[in-house]
């Protein structure tokens, strides 16, 4: 007998979705697991682009190939298999799936990498045509086919996919009407101030914002979009309506194989679903989060790259825990630069002091700055302060304080020393933040070691 009768049977891997949790986790399986197999099966004909980047090809500064971030020596590294196709049935007792071509595909590990979807707009003439979400390239491609026929259009929806369809509709030279349901933009997210700088720059690029407003029907002739009514009645024409409103997980697969699910699938820190030898990554996944003691939806790119990671080393046998870190969400807010960090929303925060300031001149001269951009013309901070941490930051414009924000507030550093300087009126919160860094980073280039 010789020593490779005693390797482990050779596992077979088999991935829903070749999105970018999807991905990642065959990354961190090839990482470990050398001789077993790697299966993806995938709805989407375009497979692995970056969705993000669907903004930025809707207004022309991307073109279709920039997308696309593997090139063919990077599936070859990979040695997986691709399966066009859509999974109908998970087969939970036989470990096995079926598809809508009819094929069936075994597995010893599973993951559900399934992303999720824009929630449909439910209004009458809804489906018309002319009436666009923006979920995938494909939904961008005929969106922009369409905004070359069409004069104007509507926009609806409160969010930053909202916001990036009206500019990308701007910027392609259609006079866009976007409707807003609350008094200002992304209450939930933004300060007034805020809100008021995105709406003030969106008038700036042409665009109609109408606060307070609702589409209370889509108005067609001929089975296409002639413009749409207001909740108060009022009718605005335009040939084209998109909408952004909201995502759901695609957890119906894992719903109906009878996994346990709130909003998504239910994982563990291991990603493991309700069921052995099952797991979840990604915008489908509600990953369980020691700190808040509950499961949460993350549905950003760069969580679906972590948790499709830990995915696939726990599927390869390397135990390895996902850690959610501190929100961290790079965006583009009407042409501003912005950075959303940790705990920032409106929500059960009253323990929080916040504070808000405009331009700053220390804060461009750091030298240890890690982001450099200039040319901005608006430039806004604002922090949430706790007793002795910064809990939560947005930087609107110049970035050069983003980055070490983020440190300071995902490795909890003390601010004690500073924060009476920060709470005082009229405080120059981004040079006391500035020189704060400095030292810190001094400090600790000079500290010896132990
Ligand atoms: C327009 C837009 C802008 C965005 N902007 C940002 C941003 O600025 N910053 C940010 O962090 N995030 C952004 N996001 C969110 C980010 O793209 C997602 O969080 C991320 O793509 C999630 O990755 P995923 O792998 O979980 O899912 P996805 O990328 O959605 O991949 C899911 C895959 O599963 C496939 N699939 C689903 N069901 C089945 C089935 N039954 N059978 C076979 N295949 C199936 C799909 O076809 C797809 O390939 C944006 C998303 C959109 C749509």
């Amino acid at each position: 007998m010789n020593s490779q009768d005693f390797r482990p049977a050779m596992q077979r891997h088999l991935i829903i979705g070749t999105g970018v949790a999807a991905i990642s986790a065959a990354e961190a399986i090839r990482s470990v697991d050398e001789r077993g197999s790697i299966d993806f099966v995938g709805a989407d004909s375009h497979g692995y682009y970056s969705r993000p980047g669907l903004a930025y090809f809707l207004t022309g500064e991307l073109d279709e190939k920039q997308l696309f971030p593997y090139r063919p020596e990077d599936y070859k590294q990979l040695r997986a298999r691709f399966h066009r196709g859509t999974v109908t049935r998970i087969l939970r007792a036989e470990k096995v799936l079926e598809m809508n071509t009819g094929a069936r595909l075994a597995y010893d590990r599973l993951l559900i990498a399934t992303g999720s979807s824009a929630i449909r707009l439910n209004v009458p003439g809804a489906s018309l045509a002319g009436v666009y979400k923006l979920d995938h390239l494909e939904d961008a491609r005929r969106l922009l086919a369409r905004a070359k026929q069409v004069r104007s259009a509507v926009v609806t929806g409160g969010g930053i996919t909202a916001l990036e369809l009206a500019e990308g509709l701007a910027a392609r030279g259609v006079q866009v009407n976007f409707i807003i349901r609350n008094e200002r933009y992304w209450p939930t997210v933004l300060d007034e101030i805020e809100s008021r700088i995105v709406a003030e720059r969106l008038r700036a690029e042409n665009i109609r914002v109408h606060f307070q407003s609702d589409v209370a029907e889509i108005l067609g002739k001929n089975g296409q979009v002639a413009g749409v009514r207001l909740t108060n009645g009022r009718q605005i024409p335009a040939g084209l309506v998109a909408y952004a409103i909201g995502i759901a997980p695609r957890a119906e697969l894992a719903r109906e194989a009878g996994l346990a699910c709130e909003r998504g699938i239910l994982v563990n820190e291991r990603m493991e679903t309700s069921q052995p030898d099952v797991f979840a990554a990604g915008d489908v996944a509600q990953v369980y989060d020691p700190l808040a003691d509950r499961h949460i939806l993350d549905s950003l790119w760069t969580p679906a790259r972590e948790q499709g990671q830990a995915a696939g080393w726990n599927m390869a046998g390397r135990p390895r825990a996902y850690l959610k870190s501190v929100p961290f969400n790079v965006t583009r807010l009407a042409g501003l630069t912005t950075t959303i960090i940790g705990a920032v929303g409106t929500g059960g925060q009253e323990d929080l002091i916040g504070i808000a300031r405009g331009d700053s001149e220390t804060w461009r001269q750091i030298p240890n700055a890690i982001i450099a951009q200039g040319g901005f013309d608006v430039n806004h901070l604002r922090l949430m302060v706790g007793e002795n941490f910064i809990l939560g930051a947005i930087v609107m414009g110049d970035q050069k304080l983003s980055a070490p924000l983020q440190a300071i507030i995902r490795d909890q550093v003390d601010i004690t020393a500073i924060r009476a300087q920060l709470l005082a009126p009229q405080a120059a919160i981004a040079d006391i933040l500035a020189r704060f860094w400095a030292d810190t980073h001094q400090r600790q280039r000079f500290t010896p070691m132990q």
